[in-house]
């Protein structure tokens, strides 16, 4: 496996937690009495860059599944940071109307929700349908998908947004 971040050949292990179901995994009463897939939960450090990353094991389509369990907005402190994180962003990088927010991984809108409501443009990023959709009904665009599959490899700084148009 290569860093993420400079490419190097990762080597170096920085901990081993052994194994681990996919993290929202939830189990129904009939599955309770079978066997559960669980993977390697390894992390390392690049020597040349010292990020620390997990090591991948699991397709990002099996951790990220349409029935996706984890909803930001249920946590009302995370609530209230993003709204000021908000707050903060407007003024101190001058976004106003003539701005288009993108976010990545948007979950259900905790954050986009804000950009909404001060009438500025926004896009949000999420493969999961169920989160996707509690934030389209918070009336947030959306893009359903994982932001590789739809808008390439390249990094984000790179990446030119132009009001894409793929809600889907
Ligand atoms: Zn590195």
């Amino acid at each position: 496996m290569k860093c993420r971040h400079c490419e190097t050949e990762l080597t170096l292990p920085f901990v081993d937690l052994g194994y681990a179901p996919p993290s929202n995994a939830y189990l129904s009463p009939d599955q309770l009495d079978q066997p559960e897939t669980t993977y390697p939960l390894k992390v390392l450090v690049c020597d040349h860059c010292w990020l620390v990353q997990t090591q991948d094991f699991a397709r990002a389509d099996e951790l990220f599944a349409q029935d996706y369990a984890y909803f930001s907005s249920t946590s009302k402190s995370w609530l209230l940071h993003a709204e000021k994180f908000c707050q903060m962003a407007i003024q101190r990088f001058q976004i106003g109307r003539d701005s288009f927010v993108v976010e990545i991984a948007s979950n259900d809108g905790y954050l986009l929700r804000n950009f909404v409501a001060a009438n500025i443009s926004c896009l949000g990023v999420e493969p999961t349908a169920s989160t996707s959709q509690a934030a389209a009904e918070l009336g947030i665009p959306q893009c359903r998908a994982f932001f590789w599959s739809r808008f390439g490899k390249r990094p984000c700084c790179e990446w030119q947004v132009s009001r894409p148009d793929c809600r889907q």
